[in-house]
């Protein structure tokens, strides 16, 4: 088996200088989690708020923490005051949340908008349409404590390479359609969320900014 140190230094070789990795922690321990970041890794992504709220406690203070798992609105106030970036923004009264949370802490919360792009029923986000719609009521320009930052997606969980790059390549251009439309002069909207374990190359080639991975680094959970 190989090393975490391993795993990181293949993952850091293995992608361009400017895509950020998110080390997927979800389920490991705190001790797992001291190794990574031993070894230089500073942003790690979890998918539940106890165990995040667990976690930052004991870890050390200048990890990043990202959010990545559905997120239930009367839970945002255990994450406000420390959380990094919230990829799974997906519905205006979980907006509205994150908001009140974020002024309650005195914060401005960068979040992803997250966008169903994949063909399973069972993933979270908005539909494109959804998302254009979000978008159009402007609502979210009240939100001073919300900092929309880019988007995120997950493919279908699948072989079939092609279909992989079809999803990533349409998460692209929904962030570069959003960009265009309504962010034109913001630099905060930069991030393109995607590739996973076991598709990070492809999301890599179609335009992430970020990756998720998990098993990769850490073995499976
Ligand atoms: C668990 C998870 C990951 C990491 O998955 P791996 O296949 O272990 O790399 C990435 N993104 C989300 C949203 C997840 O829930």
């Amino acid at each position: 088996m190989n090393t975490i140190k391993e795993n990181l230094e293949r993952l850091r070789k293995a992608i361009p200088t400017g895509v950020k990795i998110v080390a997927v922690s979800k389920f490991h321990p705190a001790e797992t989690i001291q190794e990574a970041y031993d070894f230089g890794q500073r942003i790690f992504g979890e998918s539940r708020v106890q165990e995040l709220k667990e976690k930052y406690e004991k870890l050390p203070k200048d990890i990043e923490w990202h959010f990545i798992g559905n997120l239930q609105r009367n839970k945002v106030k255990y994450i406000a005051p420390f959380i990094h970036l919230i990829h799974s923004m997906d519905n205006e009264r979980l907006m509205l949340e994150i908001e009140k949370q974020a002024g309650a802490n005195n914060r401005k919360i960068p979040c992803l908008l997250q966008i169903h792009i994949a063909q399973e029923e069972t993933k979270s986000g908005f539909s494109p349409d959804e998302c254009r719609q979000f978008l159009a009521t402007g609502k979210w320009k009240e939100c001073t404590h919300v900092q929309l930052s880019g988007v995120m997606g997950m493919a279908t969980f699948t072989d079939n390479k092609d279909r992989i790059r079809k999803e990533f390549r349409l998460l692209k251009s929904l962030f570069d359609e959003f960009k265009n439309t309504h962010f034109p002069d913001e630099p905060a909207f930069k991030e393109i969320s995607m590739g996973m374990s076991n598709d990070y190359p492809i999301a890599i080639e179609e335009g992430s900014t970020m990756i998720r991975v998990g098993t990769l680094i850490f073995g499976q959970r």
